[in-house]
C-alpha cells in the first residue's frame, strides 16, 4: 500500500459515509468486471463469504459439503457454521489442490456442494471436477488466494456457481480484512446482499437516498452483519488497479526462483499452469524428505537464521485439534494432505522485495 490508498481513505473519511455505501458498490462493480462475472457482493472476509454462500444456497443440517483436507481451516469451518458436515477429500501433492478422484469416492446422497480451493493462486481442475460430480451438486470456489487467476481462458470466481475471495493482508490484494463473493446468478446475488445486511431487503444507501424518510426495510429471514466498510471499499478499488502489475511482478520472480533453483533435485518448485494463469499469491515449494539435505523444519530454521522467512504452505484440516476431536481423524487418513503439511515450504514472494532480497533467498537455499 502507499500514497494512493491513503488518498482514497482520506476521501472516504471526508465524505462522512463510512460503511457499505458508494465505494463498496464501485469496488463490487470493478471486481465483477475484472473477474468477468455478472455480480460481486462485498463482505467482511472470505470466511464470512463462504458462510453466506452456503446459507444462500440453502446448505444446512443433514447436508454434506466436500472440501480439501489441505487448506486454511476456514474452508471447512464455514461448512460447520451452517450445521452441515464438511467431508474432507485428499489433495494432489504436485498441485496442492483437491484430488478429483478422491472427491468422486466421497460423493454420497447427502452431498450438496464441493468447495475446490485455488490454493496459493493455482486454479483447481474445475473441468475434471465437473465431469465427476452429479448435476445437483454445486461448486463453490474458495478463491481466497486467486484474485486474477485464470483457468483455460476463464477467470477464478467464474468457474463454479459462486466464488469467494479474500482481502486479508496475506493475499495478493488487501483491504486489511475483507472478502468478495462472485456469481452470475442474479437471485443468489440479491439474496447474498440481504444476508450480509441482517436480512434487510433494501440497503442503507437506498433507504437514506430516497424520498421516503419513513421507509424501513423488511426482514424476512435471519441475516448477519457482514458489511464491508467504505474505507475498505476505497482501498480495494486502488488495490484492484494494481492487481495485474502485482501478479506480473510475482510471475517474473517465480520464474527467477525456478531458474536459479532448478538443479536442486530435493526441492520441487511450483510451475505455471499449461492453460491458465497462476496468481502467485504464494510460491510454495515441496521439500522431498528422501533427498533433502535436512528435514524441512531444520531447513526452515537454518533459513530463518540466515534472515530468510519461510513458512509451511498451510495446515492439514484433519490434523487440527477441533477436527480430530469432532471426527476422530488420524494423521494417515489423508496422506497427501499430511505430507503437504509436513513438507511444503513457502519462499518469500512479495511486491516490496528487492532484487537483492531475491538473490539472498536463492543464495541461502543453495548454501544448504
Ligand atoms: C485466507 C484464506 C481463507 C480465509 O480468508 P479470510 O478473508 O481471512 O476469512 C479461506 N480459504 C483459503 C484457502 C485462504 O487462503
Amino acid at each position: 500500500m502507499g500514497e494512493d490508498e491513503i488518498r482514497a481513505l482520506r476521501e472516504v473519511v471526508e465524505s462522512g459515509w463510512l460503511t457499505q455505501g458508494p465505494k463498496v458498490s464501485e469496488f463490487e462493480i470493478a471486481f465483477a468486471e475484472h473477474h468477468r462475472v455478472d455480480y460481486a457482493v462485498a463482505v467482511t472476509s472470505c470466511t464470512a463469504g463462504l458462510h453466506l454462500a452456503l446459507v444462500g444456497l440453502g446448505v444446512g443440517p443433514g447436508d454434506e459439503v466436500i472440501v480439501p483436507a489441505f487448506t486454511w481451516v476456514a474452508t471447512a469451518n464455514a461448512v460447520l457454521y451452517t450445521g452441515a458436515e464438511p467431508v474432507l477429500a485428499d489433495v494432489d501433492r504436485t498441485t496442492f489442490n483437491i484430488d478429483v478422484a478422491d472427491v468422486k469416492r466421497r460423493i454420497g446422497p447427502r452431498t450438496r456442494a464441493v468447495i475446490p480451493v485455488h490454493l496459493f493462486g493455482l486454479c483447481a481442475d474445475i473441468d475434471s471436477l465437473k465431469d465427476i460430480i452429479p448435476k445437483d451438486v454445486t461448486i463453490i470456489e474458495d478463491a481466497a488466494c486467486a484474485a486474477g487467476a485464470e483457468y483455460k481462458g476463464r477467470r477464478a470466481g467464474g468457474l463454479g456457481h459462486v466464488g469467494v475471495f479474500s482481502f486479508h493482508p496475506r493475499k495478493s490484494i488487501t483491504t486489511g480484512e475483507g472478502g468478495m463473493i462472485t456469481t452470475d446468478d442474479s437471485d443468489l446475488a440479491s439474496h447474498l446482499r440481504r444476508l450480509r445486511d441482517h436480512g434487510a431487503n433494501i440497503s442503507d444507501e437506498q433507504r437514506h437516498s430516497g424520498s421516503k424518510p419513513y421507509l424501513m426495510p423488511e426482514f424476512d429471514e435471519l441475516g448477519f452483519n457482514c458489511r464491508m466498510t467504505d474505507l475498505q471499499g476505497a482501498v480495494g478499488l486502488v488495490q484492484l488497479d494494481k492487481l495485474d502489475r502485482f501478479i506480473n511482478e510475482r510471475k517474473q520472480w517465480s520464474a527467477y526462483y525456478r531458474r536459479e533453483l532448478a538443479d536442486l533435485g530435493w526441492l520441487r518448485l511450483p510451475e505455471e499452469p499449461e492453460t491458465g494463469r497462476h496468481a502467485w499469491q504464494a510460491f510454495v515449494t515441496y521439500v522431498n524428505p528422501e533427498t533433502a539435505p535436512k528435514p524441512r523444519n531444520e531447513i526452515m530454521t537454518a533459513l530463518e537464521a540466515a534472515g530468510v522467512a519461510t513458512r509451511p504452505g498451510t495446515h492439514a484440516v484433519h490434523q487440527l485439534g477441533h477436527y480430530r476431536k469432532r471426527f476422530g481423524f488420524s494423521d494417515d487418513d489423508f496422506p497427501g494432505a499430511r505430507d503437504c503439511a509436513a513438507d511444503s515450504m513457502a519462499l518469500p514472494l512479495h511486491n516490496r522485495m528487492t532484487d537483492e532480497d531475491y538473490e539472498r533467498v536463492v543464495e541461502s537455499i543453495r548454501n544448504l
